[in-house]
């Protein structure tokens, strides 16, 4: 049995938009929990780096939870192409937008 905590504690009050962020992210953790041994088992080298593309997987999940693909394709085809607007739109800090944006072939490559 690990001891790792089931999520994140502790943090900081942050911006309502990194608070969705963060408890999407954390969502994953829980709905993962059960089944770590399983589909964690052959990511990494090592633990560390396995902690990390885990945090990485946690963050897709919040991204793609809060930014659908579909629906942010939509209002890009609608003419919204402004990072600060599609942040705003969706709810979302506009560092989280650059990223999901990225992702799905529609900002800079970062
Ligand atoms: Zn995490």
């Amino acid at each position: 049995m690990e001891s790792r905590p089931l999520a994140h504690r502790g943090q900081p009050r942050r911006q309502p938009t990194r608070r969705r962020f963060t408890l999407s992210h954390e969502f994953k953790h829980v709905l993962d929990h059960p089944f770590i041994k399983v589909i964690y088992n052959d990511l990494g080298k090592n633990a560390a780096e396995r902690e990390r593309q885990i945090e990485q997987l946690c963050d897709y999940f919040a991204g793609c939870l809060l930014m659908p693909r579909n629906w942010l394709k939509r209002a890009w085809s609608n003419g919204v192409q402004d990072q600060a607007a599609l942040a705003a739109m969706f709810n979302v800090s506009e560092a989280a937008m650059a990223v999901r944006l990225q992702q799905i072939g529609l900002g800079p490559v970062l």
